[in-house]
């Protein structure tokens, strides 16, 4: 999706204010029922004729047969998003543009949303953030997953700003470390868990300055197991955790950007999987904090890229990171840029550079 789209329709927003203009109820088709894919489907627009009773052939007398009657799925919903607005007294949603592809956009208080038909990617205040289903369009309308709603719009657009009350602790993960050296720089190997453990350290004592208690889960070049990173956010009753890396995409050298991550809500398919399985019923521990891990990862994303000037790639959903799905309080993993790629690679070995990332987070969390 286009950000400058996105950014108009803020201004626009800002110029019209029509955040709470009033709800007028459209003529909504009946919700139809989605199979459980992410595959965009066919919309079944039209209710069948007659109401269909399932039958269920048995031999087995009456009793048994009633204990063994099968509720049907819950059933995958996609919701109006008009509706949906109305029910969370928010103004409806507007088209912003029909071609290549229908995009809307829907705004609170809190900020700007755009979305994309046919599109996992959407827009939030100016960053990209990833849906986990793409948004269709039935009878001129656009209907997006129940999920999505619950996991992502509500939080974004209904739920208060994100607060810190003074004397919170944080723990810093610096990536990697001893023998687990992560990626390496492409202009002269240096190592990524040098630049990681800088970068928490410079981050520290600036925590500390607005009122953090900050502990880091290293703070020399040492083994630490993913799993015992989070038993010390654990140990350390931890009301964030951030885990700091940088990224690579070996042996290109083109790629570039910046990247936040949070654990997938359960339920939905994760953004990036990198070979593992992604059990979409899946619940972690941390999914307890779906909503503060995409708050906590929107505040920290849009902080650093305002900071760092690079490009965006988007705040992303995985659940192979075990440094998150164990965590017990809100959890986000940055990464801050490729050191496979030259340019960037540059800037992550300046120490000024890391020293602007550090100042991003900082400032992000006062
Ligand atoms: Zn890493």
């Amino acid at each position: 999706m286009s950000k400058p789209a996105g950014i108009i329709f803020i201004a626009a927003l800002v110029l019209s204010g029509c955040a709470t203009a009033p709800y007028r109820a459209p003529n909504e088709p009946l919700p139809p029922n989605w199979p459980p894919t992410n595959q965009a489907p066919k919309p079944q627009i039209r209710p069948p004729s007659r109401p269909i009773t399932p039958v269920v052939k048995t031999n087995l007398p009456p009793t048994a047969r009633l204990a063994n009657v099968v509720r049907p799925a819950p059933v995958v919903t996609w919701i109006p998003l008009n509706r949906w607005a109305a029910d969370h007294k928010i103004g409806a949603p507007h088209l912003l543009s029909e071609t290549p592809a229908a995009m809307y956009a829907i705004g609170s208080t809190n900020g700007a949303m755009v979305l994309e038909i046919g599109s996992r990617e959407a827009i939030w205040n100016g960053i990209e953030i990833n849906l986990g289903f793409e948004p269709q369009l039935i009878d001129h309308q656009i209907y997006l997953h129940e999920l999505d709603l619950r996991r992502n719009l509500e939080p974004l657009l209904c739920d208060p700003p994100l607060t810190f009350s003074a004397n919170r602790v944080i723990v810093i993960d610096p990536g990697h470390g001893g023998s687990n050296t992560g990626t390496h720089s492409v202009l002269d190997g240096r190592l990524e868990k040098e630049f990681t453990l800088d970068w928490a350290l410079q981050l520290a004592p600036l925590l500390a300055a607005n009122g953090w208690q900050v502990f880091l889960t290293r703070t020399n070049d040492t083994d630490v197991s993913l799993d015992d990173r989070a038993a010390f956010a654990d140990a350390h009753h931890a009301d964030l955790f951030i885990s700091l890396h940088f990224n690579s995409a070996a042996p290109s050298q083109t790629q570039a950007g910046l990247e936040t991550y949070c654990l997938t809500p359960t339920g939905m398919p994760s953004t990036l999987i990198r070979g593992s399985t992604d059990s979409w019923s899946e619940n972690f521990s941390n999914n307890g904090h779906d909503a503060e891990n995409l708050a906590l990862a929107v505040r920290l994303h849009a902080a650093l890229l305002r900071a760092a000037g690079l490009e965006d790639r988007g705040v992303r959903r995985a659940r192979f990171m075990a440094v998150l799905d164990g965590q017990h309080c809100p959890a986000v993993l940055i990464e801050g840029g490729y050191l496979s790629n030259p340019h960037e690679a540059q800037l992550i070995e300046s120490p000024e550079f890391r020293q602007k990332l550090a100042g991003a987070i900082a400032g992000a969390l006062k």
